[in-house]
């Protein structure tokens, strides 16, 4: 007997991976927390049925997430990333020596549970004793600070369920508070390709160009989320992610990756023009 997990991207379209086994399988009190491992894709975490990471091809989105607005800002001390619970954003984080503190806030203290024992690949970063936990909404956590974060990734779920608020303008405006002067935030800024993305990715889009001076969109293929094309917003109070990025600096470090590299920073802010129509929709709106 054949088993398959599938996801629907849209109405007419749905991905399956052939599963070898459930691993694990939980209702917490915010999602249904599911693992499987698959001979294509490794292990895999979905929430309430949708794809999160695969340990194949979840290197393109932490080292997305995390390596761009290390390689423009010149000197993060304080970072907070919001949701992140499987922890593959947190690996990469950790692996800049020059970070003193990682704040991580996880609504949901289930996955961190779950991926700390079944995804031990992107949970190992939980480890570094420059990570702190907090189990809580994000949308709340960030209210509290001013000026105190260097760098905010918002590494969240889709904009329903529990992650709804971490699309939201206020959520926005609370981070740009939150960041010092010349602060970062990146986010996962969903697909532009099937409709009801595109309108997910355009709606966020305008609330953080509303929000931040410098506002730029770049992307990455990362083959297990819906059409495989993946946005990332990179929002700045200074620095502009093409003008900042310092190739010599960041290659100093000898941090070796398996999909960023100097070029592809570049590469990856040069968007098709279906995309850019897309926002540009809302950029003057
Ligand atoms: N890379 C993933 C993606 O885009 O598919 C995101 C992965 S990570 C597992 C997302 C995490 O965000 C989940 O663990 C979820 O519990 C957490 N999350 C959702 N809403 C949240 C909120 N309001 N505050 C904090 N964490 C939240």
């Amino acid at each position: 007997m054949e088993l398959w997990f599938t996801e629907k991207h849209t109405e007419h379209v749905k991905l399956s991976i052939q599963v070898d086994e459930q691993l694990y399988s939980s209702q917490s009190e915010f999602q249904r927390i599911d693992i499987f491992s698959s001979k294509e894709f490794g292990k895999f975490l979905t929430l309430d049925g949708y794809m999160m990471l695969t340990e194949k091809d979840e290197f393109i989105y932490h080292e997305m997430i995390v390596h761009v607005p290390m390689a423009v800002h010149p000197c993060v001390k304080k970072a907070l990333v919001i949701g992140g619970g499987d922890g593959g954003t947190v690996r990469e984080l950790v692996r800049y020596l020059e970070i003193e503190h990682i704040d991580v806030v996880e609504i949901d203290e289930e996955v961190v549970e779950a991926c700390r024992r079944y995804l031990p690949q992107t949970a190992c970063g939980f480890a570094d004793e420059r990570v702190h936990i907090y189990y809580d909404d994000g949308l709340k956590f960030v209210r509290k600070f001013v000026e105190e974060y260097d760098l905010i990734l918002v590494d969240s779920t889709d904009p329903f369920g529990p992650g709804e608020g971490l699309f939201t303008k206020e959520f926005y405006g609370n981070c740009y508070k939150a960041l010092r002067a010349d602060g970062i935030m990146v986010n996962q800024h969903e697909s532009p390709f099937y409709p009801n993305d595109a309108t997910a990715m355009q709606r966020a889009h305008k609330r953080i160009v509303e929000s931040f001076p410098i506002s730029k969109v770049y992307q990455a293929h990362i083959p297990t989320y819906p059409s495989g094309h993946w946005l990332f917003g990179f929002a700045s109070k200074k620095y502009h992610p093409l003008d900042g990025q310092d190739v010599a600096r960041w290659k100093a470090r000898g941090i070796k990756t398996r999909y960023y590299n100097e070029q592809l920073h570049k590469g990856a802010f040069a968007l098709p023009n279906y995309v850019e129509e897309l926002l540009e929709k809302v950029e003057g709106a």
